[in-house]
């Protein structure tokens, strides 16, 4: 089963590099934004510590990235090697300077050695009611100032009642990369979050559904780009956890995990990274 997988996860994302019995295999991603959470030394000890315990993971078969509150931006910069843990921004404006109080510009990133930009995080959406257009406008400045953007996209559960899921994710994809050339492909995410599946009152998406959601998502990054766009990593989160990692990592449209709550102490987060790894390869850890 799992080879079938395997075989079958080649069409979509391949990454150029081939298991013990010489199958292509996928390279994955794993992050976590730690949101309102966590003080300067606490985000620098914690980003030391997943540093020092993934460090024996090839970064060819896995990426790892880490997006902390913008205070720990600088210091989270001096800690970790960017190899190992790549650091992202929660939000950024889109304009790289003018009269955008309480806003941050892409240069202010960029001088920090800032890599990606996350966008759209339902908690943006919802809470901060941004809307598509301006998701957008994000996205594209993030490209054009040579960063990787993570568009987050997800449906509410009212959304998912009325059966409307399709309709949401399609909008928020097509509007979220609108005018986005197929150029920037290698430096865009995307992570599926259905916002009733987030945070302490979340339930975690089952596999199958989201499996279902994954390939829809890629099948509409494959009409908006072309083939091309089905190369774009789709990450799954949610609450992710211990517990259903594996079962959602060996989904073969599902390509990383995006964790909150469960990766916010670098010895979980490392076992289930690892736990995760195993499962997609096939090995017993
Ligand atoms: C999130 O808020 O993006 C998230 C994935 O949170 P959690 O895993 O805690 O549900």
């Amino acid at each position: 089963m799992k080879m079938m997988l395997n075989i079958y996860c080649g069409c979509f994302a391949m990454r150029g590099m081939q298991d013990w019995e010489g199958d292509e295999m996928k390279k994955l991603y794993f992050g976590s934004n730690l949101k309102m959470y966590k003080t300067i030394r606490e985000t620098a000890e914690y980003l030391g510590e997943l540093a020092k315990r993934t460090k024996d993971i090839d970064r060819n078969e896995m990426e790892l990235f880490i997006i902390p509150s913008y205070t720990s931006l600088a210091e989270a910069a001096k800690t970790v090697e960017p190899h190992l843990v790549k650091l992202g921004a929660q939000n950024m404006c889109w304009e790289e300077k003018g009269q955008f109080t309480g806003e941050i510009s892409p240069l202010m990133l960029k001088e920090l050695g800032i890599e990606l930009v996350m966008v759209g995080h339902s908690e943006r959406r919802h809470v901060f009611h941004e809307s598509d257009e301006e998701e957008n406008r994000k996205v594209r400045c993030v490209l054009e100032q040579g960063m990787k953007a993570l568009l987050c996209i997800g449906e509410t559960a009212k959304e998912k009642e009325y059966s409307t899921s399709a309709e949401t994710l399609r909008t928020q994809l097509k509007v979220g990369l609108y005018k986005v050339s197929e150029k920037w492909i290698p430096d865009i995410r995307i992570a599926y979050e259905p916002v009733w599946s987030i945070g302490v009152n979340g339930t975690p998406a089952s596999a199958g559904y989201a499996q279902r959601m994954h390939r829809m998502i890629k099948q509409t990054l494959i009409e908006v780009f072309g083939e091309a766009g089905g190369k774009i990593p789709v990450l799954y989160g949610g609450s992710v956890n211990l517990q259903n990692a594996e079962e959602l990592i060996v989904q073969p449209d599902i390509d990383g995990l995006f964790v909150g709550r469960a990766a916010w102490d670098a010895e979980p987060f490392d076992r289930l990274i690892r736990r995760a790894m195993c499962a997609h390869r096939g090995r017993s850890c």
